[in-house]
């Protein structure tokens, strides 16, 4: 059996902000993302005011993850997915732990943190199956990427650390911070003259002194 959802989904203007009430479940929570997305304009389908029920509804609808229940069936539906079934798989787990965010944050730190060279996205984190154990992961999840990021939990935080060792201020740029700042006075002193100078200058050449009028010379004055 096939059902055709491509007609049900015919909702451009509030498709980018549904698919960003997921992303913003992810990154934050169901109720923040409610606030913000109908602060940006999304509404129901005929335009009025989103009822918070029909947004708790809404984002644990599996249509927008390219299924459709049909009779207690589920089915790969035939319209364009809105979201990856990850991000989709991310947000239900968060709606159904209530509030997570704590535990996830301890356990992959740089979660949400660290962007896909490939592509951009924020990467995500989690236990991936190996062939006899569960591995902590970083990687990118998004379809379209040409070159996802994998890469083990230790070894992104690994190189995180080395990151901010490169970060960090050696002791030979902290000893030349007064004459840093020397210099950059001296520059600022001299810009400040100049501008001075420029603008006195100014001053003398568009400087406008009314002139007492002498009167004119009239014959009466030789009397
Ligand atoms: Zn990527």
């Amino acid at each position: 059996m096939r059902v055709s959802g491509a007609a049900r989904f015919t909702d451009p203007e509030r498709a980018p902000l549904i698919r960003k009430a997921f992303e913003l479940i992810a990154e934050s929570d169901h109720k923040s993302s409610f606030r913000l997305t109908t602060a940006m304009g999304l509404t129901t389908r005929s335009g009025r005011p989103l009822p918070k029920q029909t947004f708790s509804r809404m984002i644990r609808n599996e249509f927008y993850a390219g299924w459709i229940i049909n009779n207690g069936t589920r089915i790969k539906g035939t319209h364009d997915p809105l979201i990856s079934e990850e991000l989709f798989a991310r947000v239900q787990a968060k709606l159904n732990r209530g509030t997570p965010h704590k535990q996830v944050h301890e356990d992959f730190p740089l979660r949400g943190f660290v962007r896909c060279a490939g592509c951009g996205t924020k990467l995500t984190a989690g236990m991936a199956k190996g062939r006899t154990e569960r591995y902590a992961r970083y990687w990118c999840w998004q379809k379209g990427c040409v070159r996802p990021i994998g890469v083990s939990r230790d070894e992104l935080e690994a190189q995180f650390k080395g990151l901010l060792s490169l970060m960090g201020p050696t002791a030979e740029f902290l000893a030349q911070i007064p004459v840093i700042a020397a210099r950059e006075w001296e520059a600022r002193k001299g810009r400040i003259a100049r501008l001075r100078g420029a603008f006195q200058a100014s001053r003398g050449t568009n400087h406008f002194e009314p002139k007492a009028h002498p009167r004119k010379v009239a014959r009466g004055d030789f009397r």
